[in-house]
């Protein structure tokens, strides 16, 4: 008959079995937690990082960039989207952003040609090959780790998307 495992956790020594009970998730959470070495009552979030259009980034980090929902794009890192699908912005009857949001963000989120597709023919300069797009008025901005982007306000290109 195999051992039973037991766990100390702050001065208090269970099974995983208990542990389990307590803390009101699967025994196999429990273990998986204990295993890596982590405490055995707080979810463990990997730091997922983003590769998009020569930056990378974690979740946080483009949610502040995109102003998108962090539980969005992680819910479609989770769906296996590739990058430019999950930055993409939210279909507007989806959007939860009050309209206040869009003057955080620059003009490229609510447009078509930020993902470039050779199927509609979608694309610009910017997002095809990081060059400014003539006769938009942009500034470079540094944001938390971003640092050489743009944030346009105005684009002889913009098509809302
Ligand atoms: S066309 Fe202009 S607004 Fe649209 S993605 Fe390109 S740079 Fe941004």
């Amino acid at each position: 008959m195999p051992k039973t495992r037991k766990i100390t956790y702050r001065g208090e020594t269970h099974t995983i079995r208990k542990w389990a009970e307590i803390l009101k998730v699967p025994a196999s959470t429990i273990r998986d937690r204990y295993m890596a070495g982590v405490p055995i009552d707080q979810p463990q979030r990997k730091k997922v990082i983003l590769e998009y259009g020569g930056e990378s980034h974690t979740i946080k980090e483009w949610s502040e960039i995109t102003g998108l929902d962090p539980s969005q794009i992680r819910a479609r890192v989770g769906a296996g989207w590739p990058p430019e699908r999950i930055l993409s912005p939210v279909p507007k009857k989806y959007a939860r952003k009050k309209a206040a949001h869009h003057t955080k963000t620059s003009l490229c989120w609510q447009c078509k040609n930020a993902v470039p597709s050779p199927w509609t023919g979608a694309g610009c300069e910017w997002s095809r090959e990081y060059k400014p797009v003539p006769g938009w008025k942009a500034e470079m901005r540094e944001r938390t780790n971003l640092k050489g982007s743009y944030f346009v306000f105005k684009c002889p290109k913009f098509e809302k998307g």
